[in-house]
């Protein structure tokens, strides 16, 4: 009686503070700006049923470099450990009320048996698992848990004691609740009942067999006091998961129900016609669902392990970032929240006040933004589905839009998408000019045309890309495709611009081309540009253009298959295939190019990151256009991992990556040993021709 009052007088100070806690935190995410999540409910539950239960970024393969497998592992192990235990915590609280409680079902008549042989080998799991992380944490110290230099000044240097607490926590549940019922078994060892339990649970029956000699009076005693200490201890920890980063075990599987279900390359529509504000820039700008995002992380690394400005120097690590924006958030919570409470009495419907100062520059600073590539590395290696590349981009409208203060090399390059339609700003009638003495028909010649080639700007202006683009179109007349380009009434698409975040200058672009298309009424487009096949496919629906939208390869891969090309494997060269962003994780396009590379006999090698964990060579997000410095390249970094699998050809699909490569080859002076092409120019190379 005494033990069931003073449990319940714990129990309801211990969940009365929780509660009091989580509100604060619902009541933050209340006071964040909209977003429509709630729809496509049954494949929300099924991304749970895959990230959350089923842990998938932990235990997928994952390429040496990024050497997350036994990591992996043990989180699932800890995961499954936790929902399994969940049930025997909750056994051990109603244990304060009768010596004999079970849930329902898992008494030794019904479940309990099976249960108890699982929970039994959790316990024994989970205590291993711990012993993992101790040995990570301790002894081999992978900067994944004390943070990258030199972006990282957040957790480098820091104490870490929460997670060694955290650690011991649940090292200390698991332990005491095997002492438990060991004690129990010696206590009880004439209960029939009892001793059919001790049969399914191996490790406590052990844990007994330890107690035994001391006598039942001590066990009872061992029993009595892991009871309390386990009981005791989990109240704790629940009450420190607001507190943590380990508040992700509650917050980490309606994160996962939220996550994005677009097209993952597509940004959002801003509107800009009603919109009192352009881009986030204070902390109370941000949707619920970003704020949630904050709550999640696990400050795990995986995403900064795969930033390629963090792995180059620069002061962008996305993990700091996130974690820098939650520091703030919670630093201004009471604000944040009186500011809802405010709103509905503001009788002029006037926006109240923003909270806090401006976010972007004190907190983010200008350079961590333009640092991104916007490569989504990070988002693919998040186990929890954290979003960045849309914060980031909100972050940098508010920056163009707002402020108009960005890096002064994109002046000329948006000067030169508005006056003469591509970032060059060379005349716009040098368009078409890559297709003289080829017989290119344009869609003013041929309306009826099956298929749009549209080039891009890089494929029509650039003199490197300009031959990728002759070698597509080649290709394009051997096998008879019907086909035409637009010439010079070619548009840019805006894609640069919408990345960099001027969403004014690619949204009039956008929906510029769009005109042109509908007024074409083109339905089939082929595209051998990655950002351009992103955005044509995945954003001009925001616009009313819809299309289907192929890229090179895969028209390749069917012209192959259906004879229409016939290629006989006489390449031959030691060939490494680099992933473009855009096609790769953007649009889960892998294997396609490869095949195509397969079937013309390139030797095909693989980059230890490839395919998901593939690297950005350096042009994405805009950054195509912004000077580098010259410790920092991304893309000679990406070039000394392509030359670690010994090519004689780097190829590759995109014209950024082809610039980008190709100066990093440069930039080595090796150009006589090793080439950088174009999947396209490979299997025009080949003496290849119409099937006979
Ligand atoms: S999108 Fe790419 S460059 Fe930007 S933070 Fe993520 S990993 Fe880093
Ligand atoms: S954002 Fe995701 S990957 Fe990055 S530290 Fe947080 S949980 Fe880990």
């Amino acid at each position: 009686m005494v033990t069931a009052i003073a449990f319940s007088l714990c129990l309801l100070a211990a969940l009365g503070l929780f509660f009091r806690q989580l509100w604060g935190r619902f009541n933050l995410l209340r006071a964040a700006a909209p977003a429509a999540l709630f729809d496509r409910i049954p494949e929300r539950l099924k991304a749970v049923v895959i990230y959350a239960f089923g842990q998938e970024k932990f235990v997928r393969p994952a390429v040496a470099s990024v050497k997350e497998t036994s990591a992996g592992w043990m989180h699932f192990f800890i995961f499954w450990g936790f929902v399994i235990l969940g049930l025997q915590i909750t056994t051990m609280f109603g244990r304060a009320y009768s010596d004999h409680f079970y849930l329902p079902g898992l008494s030794p008549h019904l479940l309990g048996g099976p249960y108890m042989l699982l929970r039994d080998l959790m316990e024994v799991t989970v205590l291993v698992s711990i012993g993992v992380a101790f040995v990570r944490w301790l002894g081999t110290r992978p900067p994944r848990l004390f943070g990258f230099s030199p972006a990282e000044n957040r957790l480098r240097g820091h104490s870490h004691w929460e997670a060694y607490l955290i650690l011991g926590l649940i090292g200390t549940i698991m332990t005491t609740g095997l002492l438990y019922d060991g004690g129990r078994i010696v206590v009880h060892a004439g209960d029939p009942g009892v001793m059919g339990e001790a049969a399914w649970e191996p490790f406590s029956r052990l844990a007994g067999r330890l107690l035994a000699p001391a006598g039942p009076g001590v066990a009872a005693g061992v029993s009595n006091v892991a009871w309390w200490v386990h009981n005791l201890v989990v109240l704790a920890f629940l009450n420190l998961l607001p507190l943590s980063k380990h508040f992700h075990i509650i917050t980490s599987v309606p994160n996962v129900f939220f996550k994005k279900l677009e097209p993952t390359g597509a940004l959002a529509k801003q509107d800009l016609e009603n919109a009192t504000r352009f881009g986030s820039s204070h902390i109370d700008h941000f949707t619920w669902k970003q704020v949630l995002d904050m709550f999640t992380c696990t400050e795990c690394g995986r995403c900064s392990s795969q930033c390629p400005a963090t792995a180059t120097g620069k002061p962008l690590a996305p993990r700091q970032l996130l974690l820098d924006l939650r520091d703030y958030l919670y630093q201004h919570q009471d604000e944040v929240i009186a500011k809802r409470v405010a709103r509905p009495t503001n009788g002029d419907g006037a926006e109240p006040a923003v909270v806090g100062e401006n976010v972007v520059g004190p907190v983010i600073t200008d350079e961590v933004l333009w640092a991104c590539n916007v490569c989504r590395a990070c988002e693919e290696s998040c186990p929890v589905m954290i979003e960045y590349v849309d914060k980031i981009v909100d972050m940098r409208r508010h920056l163009v839009q707002e402020e108009a203060r960005f890096p002064a090399e994109l002046t000329r390059t948006f000067k030169g998408m508005e006056t003469q339609s591509n970032p060059w700003g060379i005349g716009a009638e040098k368009r078409f000019a890559w297709a003289e003495g080829l017989d290119i028909p344009t869609l003013a010649d041929k309306p009826d045309a099956e298929y749009l080639y549209y080039v891009g700007c890089a494929g029509s202006f650039d003199d490197r890309n300009k031959k990728t683009t002759q070698a597509f179109a080649r290709l394009l007349k051997k096998a008879g495709v019907d086909f035409a380009c637009l010439g010079t009434e070619e548009l840019c698409n805006g894609e640069t611009a919408r990345r960099l975040g001027n969403e004014y200058l690619y949204q009039s672009m956008a929906q510029g081309l769009v005109e042109t298309l509908n007024g074409y009424k083109v339905r089939k487009i082929i595209t051998n540009c990655p950002h351009c096949f992103n955005t044509i496919r995945n954003e001009f629906p925001q616009f009313d253009g819809r299309y289907e939208v192929v890229h090179a390869a895969e028209l390749v891969q069917r012209l192959l298959a259906a004879g229409r090309l016939r290629v006989p494997a006489g390449f031959g060269k030691r060939t490494v295939y680099h992933d473009s962003c855009y096609y790769g994780r953007f649009n889960e396009i892998y294997d396609e190019p490869r095949e195509v590379l397969g079937k013309s006999g390139a030797q095909l090698a693989e980059m230890q990151r490839h395919k998901h964990f593939g690297m950005c060579c350096g042009a994405g997000g805009g950054r195509m256009w912004i000077e580098e410095d010259p410790d920092k390249r991304v893309n000679l970094l990406r070039t000394d991992q392509a030359l670690a699998t010994n090519p004689e050809v780097i190829a590759v699909s995109c014209p950024f990556c082809m610039t980008m490569l190709s100066d990093g080859i440069k930039a080595k002076d090796i150009e006589d040993k090793v080439q950088t092409l174009d999947v396209m120019e490979i299997v025009d190379k080949v003496p290849c021709g119409p099937a006979t």
